[in-house]
């Protein structure tokens, strides 16, 4: 899973310092500088990466230390915990779903603007009827519970709920670290708005911005070693994939037979969807091999400890997996530029033919990793020249 990493730290950090007495004090001396910390490098890695979206997270939860740490006990603005506990996760799950527009650009600044600016409102209003605030926020209150929580009125809980089926439609749609950051400082950071526990609320909120902060690294190591295109992993990570390997692997070079076809006769968009429905077929293949792109329109799959038996049998499947399954190609593709006097066959559904040709090595003894791409290209080569669409073994 692509956003675990970042949630299970910050979780792991805000567990041990809650439920873990002698860990807190071996860091409490640290504990002040640690908000100003997680906030610096993470804006600091937004900027270094170009990511809008988790930087304002980071601001929207300092924002949030406030009132949970400050603000309210100061008690300059009535029923803040309260909004701030409606105004964070609202905020957060709409930037789970906003697309990604940088940091330093026009929609970047306009976005930020837009966000403050709403915070502003809300508490302004706030700060002028707040008998009205009380009014909406102690809707149907729920009698309180035997433990140390207060708890929220009604109408915070519906919202909370909303919040968190949108959230979870949000990653069920793409949910990358980003968005699985996100999603969870909306959580921690509301329970911190109500739940008193070890840790000072400014701390708390520190480590529910690590998250954000570490989704960032993760997200840059994603780019480096997936393909963005097709999901699967690329060159860099088969080549460490391959240094990592020891003893007896076999490999599979496939290409797509005339694909620049698609690309020529359809464009490039139809292009990149076989690539796409390529991979995903490649990626289910079975017997212990793992699918790469390895750049174009080719790819590697893997098979570690595999004979080359084995994997012929695997990959003759998949072949044939593809060229069954062909390309649906849509109708708002088969439009021409210039409108024909009689359109061929208007408003239906046409199936293209797509096929891959491979060439399978097996590593013999002593043999470098580079030494078995190449027979394995070599094979593919000759699984071309014999009239592609079939598997040729080195
Ligand atoms: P062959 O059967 O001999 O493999 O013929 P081919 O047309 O598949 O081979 P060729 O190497 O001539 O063409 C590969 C084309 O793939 C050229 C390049 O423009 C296209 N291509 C490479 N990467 C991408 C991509 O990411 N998206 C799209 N749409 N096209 C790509
Ligand atoms: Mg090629
Ligand atoms: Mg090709």
């Amino acid at each position: 899973m692509p956003g675990v990493l970042p949630v299970l730290v910050s979780l792991a950090a805000l567990l041990a310092l809650n439920l873990w007495p002698n860990g807190r004090m071996v860091v409490e001396p640290y504990l002040p500088a640690l908000p100003w910390l997680v906030l610096g490098l993470g804006l600091a890695l937004a900027w270094r990466f170009n990511r809008g979206r988790p930087a304002l997270a980071l601001c929207l939860l300092a924002a949030g230390a406030v009132p949970a740490g400050w603000l309210d006990l100061a008690g300059q603005v009535a029923h803040s915990r309260e909004l701030f506990a409606l105004l964070l996760p609202a905020s957060l799950v709409v930037l789970v779903w906003l697309p990604e527009r940088g940091l330093i650009s026009l929609s970047g600044l306009l976005r930020t603007l837009g966000f403050a600016g709403l915070w502003a409102t809300v508490f302004t209003a706030a700060s002028f009827r707040p008998d009205a605030v009380r009014q909406i926020l102690d809707w149907q209150p729920v009698s309180s519970l035997p433990f140390n929580v207060v708890l929220p009125s009604f109408i915070l809980l519906l919202a909370w709920l909303l919040l968190g089926l949108l959230a979870c439609y949000g990653l069920y749609r793409a949910g990358g670290p980003i968005e699985w950051a996100l999603a969870f400082a909306a959580l921690a950071g509301t329970v911190a708005l109500y739940w008193s526990w070890q840790i000072s609320p400014l701390t708390w909120f520190a480590l529910v911005g690590l998250a954000p902060a570490i989704a960032l690294v993760e997200m840059s190591h994603g780019l480096a070693f997936h393909d963005e295109l097709t999901g699967l992993p690329g060159r860099r990570a088969l080549n460490e994939a391959l240094e990592r390997i020891a003893g007896r692997y076999s490999l599979a070079m496939v290409d797509i037979d005339h694909f620049k076809q698609f690309n020529d006769r359809y464009g490039h968009d139809v292009g990149d969807q076989v690539l796409k429905m390529v991979a995903g077929r490649l990626a289910g293949v079975g017997a212990g091999g793992r699918a790469y792109r390895y750049g174009g329109e080719e790819f590697t799959l893997l098979f570690p400890g595999r004979s080359l038996a084995t994997v012929e049998q695997e990959v003759d499947r998949i072949r044939v997996e593809v060229e069954q399954a062909g390309f649906i190609l849509r109708r708002r593709y088969q439009r021409p530029r210039n409108k024909p006097a009689k359109p061929k066959k208007p408003r239906e559904q046409r199936r293209l033919s797509v096929t891959v040709s491979m060439g399978v090595a097996e590593r013999k003894k002593g043999e470098a990793a580079d030494q078995v791409i190449k027979r394995a290209d070599q094979a593919l080569y000759r699984a071309k020249k014999a009239g592609r669409n079939r598997v040729v073994s080195a």
